[in-house]
Protein backbone atom coordinates (compact mmCIF):
# COMPACT_ATOMS: atom_id res chain seq x y z
CA UNK A 1 0.00 0.00 0.00
CA UNK A 2 2.76 2.18 0.41
CA UNK A 3 3.86 3.89 -2.79
CA UNK A 4 0.24 4.78 -3.34
CA UNK A 5 -1.01 8.06 -3.43
CA UNK A 6 -3.06 8.98 -0.17
CA UNK A 7 -6.79 9.48 0.07
CA UNK A 8 -6.45 13.25 -0.28
CA UNK A 9 -3.89 13.65 -2.79
CA UNK A 10 -6.58 11.51 -4.88
CA UNK A 11 -9.36 13.46 -3.97
CA UNK A 12 -7.15 16.54 -4.84
CA UNK A 13 -6.48 14.89 -8.42
CA UNK A 14 -10.08 14.02 -8.89
CA UNK A 15 -10.62 17.52 -8.06
CA UNK A 16 -8.27 19.35 -10.45
CA UNK A 17 -8.31 16.87 -13.06
CA UNK A 18 -10.46 18.65 -15.25
CA UNK A 19 -8.72 22.45 -14.05
CA UNK A 20 -5.01 21.30 -15.15
CA UNK A 21 -6.41 20.69 -18.95
CA UNK A 22 -8.00 23.93 -19.18
CA UNK A 23 -7.80 25.32 -23.11
CA UNK A 24 -8.72 29.43 -22.72
CA UNK A 25 -12.67 29.33 -23.52
CA UNK A 26 -13.62 26.02 -21.99
CA UNK A 27 -16.26 25.29 -19.56
CA UNK A 28 -14.58 24.46 -15.90
CA UNK A 29 -17.08 22.31 -15.22
CA UNK A 30 -17.40 18.62 -16.87
CA UNK A 31 -20.05 19.22 -19.96
CA UNK A 32 -22.77 16.95 -20.01
CA UNK A 33 -23.08 15.50 -23.08
CA UNK A 34 -26.38 13.63 -23.46
CA UNK A 35 -26.37 11.27 -26.45
CA UNK A 36 -26.90 7.74 -27.01
CA UNK A 37 -25.82 7.98 -30.87
CA UNK A 38 -22.17 9.18 -32.41
CA UNK A 39 -21.66 9.60 -36.00
CA UNK A 40 -19.32 6.73 -36.69
CA UNK A 41 -15.54 6.65 -37.99
CA UNK A 42 -13.92 3.63 -39.17
CA UNK A 43 -13.09 2.77 -35.50
CA UNK A 44 -14.75 4.71 -33.29
CA UNK A 45 -13.09 5.37 -29.95
CA UNK A 46 -14.77 3.42 -27.38
CA UNK A 47 -16.85 5.90 -25.76
CA UNK A 48 -17.90 7.15 -29.25
CA UNK A 49 -19.86 4.61 -30.21
CA UNK A 50 -22.86 3.65 -29.51
CA UNK A 51 -24.32 4.76 -25.70
CA UNK A 52 -24.97 1.19 -24.04
CA UNK A 53 -20.90 0.61 -23.95
CA UNK A 54 -20.04 4.07 -23.07
CA UNK A 55 -20.90 7.92 -23.26
CA UNK A 56 -18.43 10.87 -22.62
CA UNK A 57 -19.74 12.03 -19.66
CA UNK A 58 -20.13 8.47 -17.82
CA UNK A 59 -16.76 7.53 -18.80
CA UNK A 60 -15.45 11.12 -17.77
CA UNK A 61 -16.95 10.33 -14.10
CA UNK A 62 -15.68 7.07 -14.20
CA UNK A 63 -12.05 8.18 -14.96
CA UNK A 64 -12.97 10.95 -11.68
CA UNK A 65 -13.71 8.05 -9.52
CA UNK A 66 -10.45 6.04 -10.40
CA UNK A 67 -8.56 8.32 -9.05
CA UNK A 68 -10.32 8.51 -6.04
CA UNK A 69 -10.36 4.71 -5.74
CA UNK A 70 -6.69 4.66 -7.19
CA UNK A 71 -8.02 1.76 -9.57
CA UNK A 72 -9.88 1.22 -12.88
CA UNK A 73 -14.03 2.12 -11.84
CA UNK A 74 -17.38 1.10 -13.98
CA UNK A 75 -20.50 3.12 -13.05
CA UNK A 76 -24.18 1.27 -13.02
CA UNK A 77 -27.39 3.14 -12.07
CA UNK A 78 -27.67 2.21 -8.57
CA UNK A 79 -25.73 0.11 -5.76
CA UNK A 80 -27.72 -2.98 -6.29
CA UNK A 81 -27.39 -2.58 -10.17
CA UNK A 82 -23.32 -2.81 -9.05
CA UNK A 83 -23.83 -5.64 -6.89
CA UNK A 84 -25.61 -7.67 -9.63
CA UNK A 85 -23.31 -7.10 -12.73
CA UNK A 86 -20.39 -7.97 -10.14
CA UNK A 87 -21.44 -11.16 -9.13
CA UNK A 88 -22.91 -11.91 -12.81
CA UNK A 89 -19.32 -11.84 -13.78
CA UNK A 90 -17.56 -13.05 -11.28
CA UNK A 91 -19.51 -15.67 -10.16
CA UNK A 92 -20.52 -19.30 -12.01
CA UNK A 93 -22.46 -21.78 -12.02
CA UNK A 94 -21.68 -23.96 -8.97
CA UNK A 95 -19.67 -21.26 -6.90
CA UNK A 96 -20.83 -20.10 -3.24
CA UNK A 97 -20.58 -16.90 -2.19
CA UNK A 98 -20.48 -15.46 1.61
CA UNK A 99 -22.38 -12.63 2.57
CA UNK A 100 -22.92 -10.44 5.95
CA UNK A 101 -26.19 -12.03 7.62
CA UNK A 102 -26.33 -8.40 9.23
CA UNK A 103 -25.55 -6.52 5.82
CA UNK A 104 -27.66 -5.15 3.49
CA UNK A 105 -30.44 -7.11 2.82
CA UNK A 106 -31.02 -6.78 -0.53
CA UNK A 107 -27.54 -8.42 -1.42
CA UNK A 108 -28.91 -11.73 0.45
CA UNK A 109 -32.22 -11.41 -1.64
CA UNK A 110 -30.51 -10.78 -5.00
CA UNK A 111 -28.53 -14.01 -4.35
CA UNK A 112 -31.13 -15.82 -2.98
CA UNK A 113 -33.72 -14.85 -5.48
CA UNK A 114 -32.02 -13.50 -9.08
CA UNK A 115 -29.00 -15.47 -8.62
CA UNK A 116 -29.54 -19.15 -7.15
CA UNK A 117 -31.45 -20.10 -10.32
CA UNK A 118 -28.33 -20.29 -11.97
CA UNK A 119 -26.85 -22.59 -9.33
CA UNK A 120 -25.06 -19.82 -7.30
CA UNK A 121 -25.50 -20.65 -3.31
CA UNK A 122 -24.89 -18.40 -0.36
CA UNK A 123 -24.08 -18.98 3.21
CA UNK A 124 -23.90 -15.91 5.80
CA UNK A 125 -21.92 -15.33 8.98
CA UNK A 126 -22.53 -12.04 10.87
CA UNK A 127 -19.98 -9.46 10.93
CA UNK A 128 -18.58 -9.67 14.49
CA UNK A 129 -18.05 -13.91 13.63
CA UNK A 130 -16.51 -12.91 10.44
CA UNK A 131 -12.95 -13.18 11.83
CA UNK A 132 -13.43 -16.98 12.68
CA UNK A 133 -15.79 -17.88 10.13
CA UNK A 134 -14.78 -20.75 7.69
CA UNK A 135 -14.34 -20.04 4.13
CA UNK A 136 -13.19 -23.21 2.67
CA UNK A 137 -15.40 -23.77 -0.50
CA UNK A 138 -16.16 -19.80 -1.32
CA UNK A 139 -15.82 -18.20 -4.49
CA UNK A 140 -16.41 -14.94 -3.08
CA UNK A 141 -17.09 -13.37 0.36
CA UNK A 142 -18.63 -10.01 -0.04
CA UNK A 143 -18.56 -7.83 3.37
CA UNK A 144 -19.84 -4.25 4.54
CA UNK A 145 -17.50 -2.27 7.03
CA UNK A 146 -18.76 -0.86 9.54
CA UNK A 147 -21.34 -3.29 9.13
CA UNK A 148 -24.96 -1.75 8.35
CA UNK A 149 -26.83 -1.30 10.60
CA UNK A 150 -24.69 -3.04 13.04
CA UNK A 151 -21.85 -0.55 12.95
CA UNK A 152 -19.47 -3.99 13.46
CA UNK A 153 -16.10 -3.11 12.07
CA UNK A 154 -14.17 -5.85 10.28
CA UNK A 155 -10.37 -6.30 9.49
CA UNK A 156 -10.22 -5.75 6.08
CA UNK A 157 -6.71 -6.68 5.91
CA UNK A 158 -7.20 -9.73 7.68
CA UNK A 159 -10.03 -10.87 6.13
CA UNK A 160 -8.55 -10.34 2.96
CA UNK A 161 -5.56 -12.80 3.79
CA UNK A 162 -8.03 -15.30 4.57
CA UNK A 163 -10.21 -15.12 1.91
CA UNK A 164 -6.98 -15.12 -0.47
CA UNK A 165 -5.36 -18.33 1.95
CA UNK A 166 -8.97 -20.49 1.10
CA UNK A 167 -9.28 -18.85 -2.48
CA UNK A 168 -12.26 -16.77 -2.45
CA UNK A 169 -12.23 -13.13 -3.71
CA UNK A 170 -13.09 -10.35 -1.02
CA UNK A 171 -15.44 -7.63 -2.39
CA UNK A 172 -15.92 -4.97 0.24
CA UNK A 173 -19.02 -2.79 0.16
CA UNK A 174 -17.46 0.27 0.93
CA UNK A 175 -20.56 2.45 0.56
CA UNK A 176 -20.69 3.89 4.34
CA UNK A 177 -17.05 5.02 4.55
CA UNK A 178 -16.60 5.89 0.93
CA UNK A 179 -13.24 5.87 -0.55
CA UNK A 180 -12.25 8.64 1.35
CA UNK A 181 -12.54 7.44 4.56
CA UNK A 182 -11.23 3.79 3.73
CA UNK A 183 -9.29 1.95 0.58
CA UNK A 184 -9.90 -1.67 0.50
CA UNK A 185 -8.15 -2.27 -2.37
CA UNK A 186 -5.49 -1.11 -0.38
CA UNK A 187 -5.94 -3.17 2.23
CA UNK A 188 -6.37 -6.67 -0.48
CA UNK A 189 -9.70 -6.62 -1.18
CA UNK A 190 -10.34 -7.40 -4.94
CA UNK A 191 -12.81 -5.38 -5.89
CA UNK A 192 -14.83 -2.57 -3.83
CA UNK A 193 -18.66 -1.64 -4.33
CA UNK A 194 -20.30 1.41 -3.77
CA UNK A 195 -23.60 2.76 -3.33
CA UNK A 196 -23.29 6.46 -4.97
CA UNK A 197 -26.81 6.74 -4.31
CA UNK A 198 -25.65 7.42 -0.93
CA UNK A 199 -22.55 10.17 0.54
CA UNK A 200 -20.87 9.90 -2.68
CA UNK A 201 -23.38 11.76 -4.56
CA UNK A 202 -24.68 13.18 -0.92
CA UNK A 203 -27.53 15.23 -2.22
CA UNK A 204 -30.27 12.18 -2.35
CA UNK A 205 -31.39 12.76 -5.81
CA UNK A 206 -30.13 10.28 -7.79
CA UNK A 207 -29.16 6.07 -7.78
CA UNK A 208 -25.89 4.93 -8.92
CA UNK A 209 -23.53 2.57 -7.89
CA UNK A 210 -19.76 1.97 -9.05
CA UNK A 211 -17.11 -1.07 -8.80
CA UNK A 212 -13.66 -0.35 -8.40
CA UNK A 213 -10.90 -3.39 -8.91
CA UNK A 214 -7.26 -3.90 -10.31
CA UNK A 215 -8.00 -6.92 -11.46
CA UNK A 216 -8.16 -6.07 -15.12
CA UNK A 217 -9.95 -8.98 -16.38
CA UNK A 218 -12.70 -8.85 -14.01
CA UNK A 219 -12.99 -5.69 -14.95
CA UNK A 220 -12.85 -6.48 -18.80
CA UNK A 221 -15.72 -9.12 -17.76
CA UNK A 222 -17.68 -6.58 -15.80
CA UNK A 223 -17.63 -4.37 -19.15
CA UNK A 224 -18.60 -6.81 -21.16
CA UNK A 225 -21.63 -7.72 -19.08
CA UNK A 226 -22.52 -4.01 -18.51
CA UNK A 227 -22.46 -3.45 -21.98
CA UNK A 228 -24.64 -6.88 -22.89
CA UNK A 229 -27.06 -6.48 -20.04
CA UNK A 230 -27.85 -2.86 -20.73
CA UNK A 231 -26.73 -1.73 -17.14
CA UNK A 232 -25.29 1.56 -18.04
CA UNK A 233 -26.13 4.73 -16.13
CA UNK A 234 -27.84 7.85 -18.30
CA UNK A 235 -25.07 10.65 -18.60
CA UNK A 236 -27.21 13.32 -16.55
CA UNK A 237 -27.30 10.87 -13.47
CA UNK A 238 -23.43 10.31 -13.75
CA UNK A 239 -23.24 14.07 -14.32
CA UNK A 240 -25.03 14.66 -10.95
CA UNK A 241 -22.88 12.62 -9.46
CA UNK A 242 -19.62 14.14 -10.20
CA UNK A 243 -21.13 17.55 -9.12
CA UNK A 244 -21.77 16.07 -5.73
CA UNK A 245 -18.14 14.14 -5.49
CA UNK A 246 -17.02 17.22 -5.90
CA UNK A 247 -17.78 18.71 -2.19
CA UNK A 248 -17.54 15.07 -0.75
CA UNK A 249 -14.36 15.81 1.70
CA UNK A 250 -16.19 18.90 2.72
CA UNK A 251 -19.40 16.99 3.39
CA UNK A 252 -18.09 14.02 5.25
CA UNK A 253 -15.79 16.29 7.32
CA UNK A 254 -19.32 18.02 8.85
CA UNK A 255 -21.14 14.72 8.89
CA UNK A 256 -19.06 13.06 11.13
CA UNK A 257 -18.14 15.94 13.23
CA UNK A 258 -22.02 16.52 13.76
CA UNK A 259 -22.29 12.79 14.32
CA UNK A 260 -19.69 12.81 16.82
CA UNK A 261 -21.50 15.81 18.38
CA UNK A 262 -24.52 13.99 18.80
CA UNK A 263 -22.62 11.19 20.87
CA UNK A 264 -22.88 12.51 24.20
CA UNK A 265 -25.76 14.12 23.40
CA UNK A 266 -27.71 10.63 23.01
CA UNK A 267 -26.05 8.49 25.68
CA UNK A 268 -27.12 10.59 28.30
CA UNK A 269 -30.93 10.72 27.25
CA UNK A 270 -33.03 8.36 29.40
CA UNK A 271 -34.91 8.13 26.01
CA UNK A 272 -32.09 6.12 24.45
CA UNK A 273 -31.24 2.70 26.01
CA UNK A 274 -28.45 1.93 23.42
CA UNK A 275 -26.12 4.31 21.51
CA UNK A 276 -23.85 2.29 18.54
CA UNK A 277 -20.84 4.06 16.86
CA UNK A 278 -18.27 2.43 14.71
CA UNK A 279 -15.10 1.10 16.81
CA UNK A 280 -12.34 3.32 16.01
CA UNK A 281 -9.95 1.45 13.25
CA UNK A 282 -6.45 1.87 11.78
CA UNK A 283 -8.12 1.10 8.31
CA UNK A 284 -10.13 4.04 8.64
CA UNK A 285 -9.53 7.38 8.96
CA UNK A 286 -13.13 8.60 10.27
CA UNK A 287 -15.51 6.56 12.26
CA UNK A 288 -18.28 7.86 9.88
CA UNK A 289 -21.84 9.51 9.67
CA UNK A 290 -24.23 6.76 11.19
CA UNK A 291 -25.07 6.41 14.85
CA UNK A 292 -27.52 3.83 16.16
CA UNK A 293 -30.12 4.74 18.61
CA UNK A 294 -32.77 2.80 20.36
CA UNK A 295 -35.96 4.33 21.88
CA UNK A 296 -38.54 2.62 24.05
CA UNK A 297 -40.64 1.79 21.08
CA UNK A 298 -41.35 2.25 17.31
CA UNK A 299 -43.64 5.05 17.99
CA UNK A 300 -41.13 6.71 19.87
CA UNK A 301 -38.92 6.46 17.41
CA UNK A 302 -40.74 8.03 14.78
CA UNK A 303 -41.89 10.95 17.21
CA UNK A 304 -38.19 11.59 18.17
CA UNK A 305 -37.23 11.95 14.06
CA UNK A 306 -40.43 14.17 13.51
CA UNK A 307 -39.38 16.13 16.91
CA UNK A 308 -35.75 16.59 15.66
CA UNK A 309 -36.14 17.60 12.32
CA UNK A 310 -34.67 14.31 10.94
CA UNK A 311 -35.91 13.27 7.67
CA UNK A 312 -37.72 9.31 7.78
CA UNK A 313 -36.34 8.13 5.22
CA UNK A 314 -34.39 4.89 4.04
CA UNK A 315 -31.41 6.30 2.46
CA UNK A 316 -28.23 7.98 4.34
CA UNK A 317 -25.53 9.65 3.71
CA UNK A 318 -27.48 13.22 2.44
CA UNK A 319 -26.96 16.49 3.31
CA UNK A 320 -30.03 16.36 5.62
CA UNK A 321 -29.63 14.34 8.92
CA UNK A 322 -32.58 11.37 8.65
CA UNK A 323 -33.35 8.53 10.69
CA UNK A 324 -34.42 5.12 9.61
CA UNK A 325 -36.38 2.59 12.13
CA UNK A 326 -34.46 -0.57 10.38
CA UNK A 327 -36.49 -3.41 11.65
CA UNK A 328 -39.68 -2.02 9.72
CA UNK A 329 -36.88 -3.64 6.73
CA UNK A 330 -36.72 -6.94 8.99
CA UNK A 331 -33.36 -6.45 9.96
CA UNK A 332 -33.00 -8.22 13.51
CA UNK A 333 -32.59 -4.69 15.81
CA UNK A 334 -35.18 -3.83 18.54
CA UNK A 335 -38.19 -2.04 17.17
CA UNK A 336 -37.10 1.63 17.89
CA UNK A 337 -33.71 1.36 16.66
CA UNK A 338 -32.51 3.86 14.64
CA UNK A 339 -30.40 4.18 12.04
CA UNK A 340 -29.07 8.48 11.90
CA UNK A 341 -27.61 9.75 9.35
CA UNK A 342 -26.06 12.83 10.00
CA UNK A 343 -25.95 15.67 7.67
CA UNK A 344 -24.21 18.75 6.86
CA UNK A 345 -26.56 21.17 9.52
CA UNK A 346 -25.06 23.87 11.17
CA UNK A 347 -23.47 21.93 14.37
CA UNK A 348 -24.77 24.06 16.62
CA UNK A 349 -28.36 24.22 15.63
CA UNK A 350 -28.42 20.18 15.35
CA UNK A 351 -27.53 19.94 18.22
CA UNK A 352 -30.18 21.93 19.71
CA UNK A 353 -32.72 20.64 17.78
CA UNK A 354 -31.71 17.36 18.88
CA UNK A 355 -31.35 18.12 22.24
CA UNK A 356 -34.62 19.69 22.43
CA UNK A 357 -36.23 16.50 20.47
CA UNK A 358 -35.02 14.24 23.34
CA UNK A 359 -36.41 16.25 25.93
CA UNK A 360 -39.73 16.38 24.57
CA UNK A 361 -40.32 12.72 22.97
N1 LIG B 1 -24.89 -1.18 -0.01
C1 LIG B 1 -25.32 -0.60 1.12
C2 LIG B 1 -24.46 -0.65 2.33
C3 LIG B 1 -26.56 0.04 1.16
O1 LIG B 1 -27.00 0.58 2.30
C4 LIG B 1 -27.35 0.09 -0.01
C5 LIG B 1 -28.65 0.74 -0.03
O2 LIG B 1 -29.17 1.19 0.98
C6 LIG B 1 -26.86 -0.53 -1.17
C7 LIG B 1 -25.63 -1.14 -1.14
C8 LIG B 1 -27.65 -0.54 -2.43
O3 LIG B 1 -27.54 0.70 -3.07
P1 LIG B 1 -28.65 1.29 -4.04
O4 LIG B 1 -29.84 1.61 -3.19
O5 LIG B 1 -27.98 2.47 -4.65
O6 LIG B 1 -28.98 0.23 -5.03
Amino acid sequence: MSDRPDPTTRFHAMLHARSGALEPGDPVPEPLVMTSAFALSEQPAPDRSYGRMATPTVSAVEARLALLEDAPCLLFPSGMGAYGALMMAALETGDRVLLLSDGYYAARALTETVLAPFGITMQTCAARDIATAPLDGLAMVIVETPSNPGLDVIDIAALAERCHAAGARLVVDNTVCTPLLQQPLDLGADAVIVSDTKAMGGHSDLLMGHVASRDAGLMERLHATRSLAGAIPGPFEAWLLLRGLETLDLRLARMCENARAALPILSASDKVSDVIYPAPHPQTSDQGFLVGATFADAPTADRFLELAGFAPTTSFGGLHSSGDRRARWGDAVPAGFLRLSFGTEPTDRLMADLARALDRV
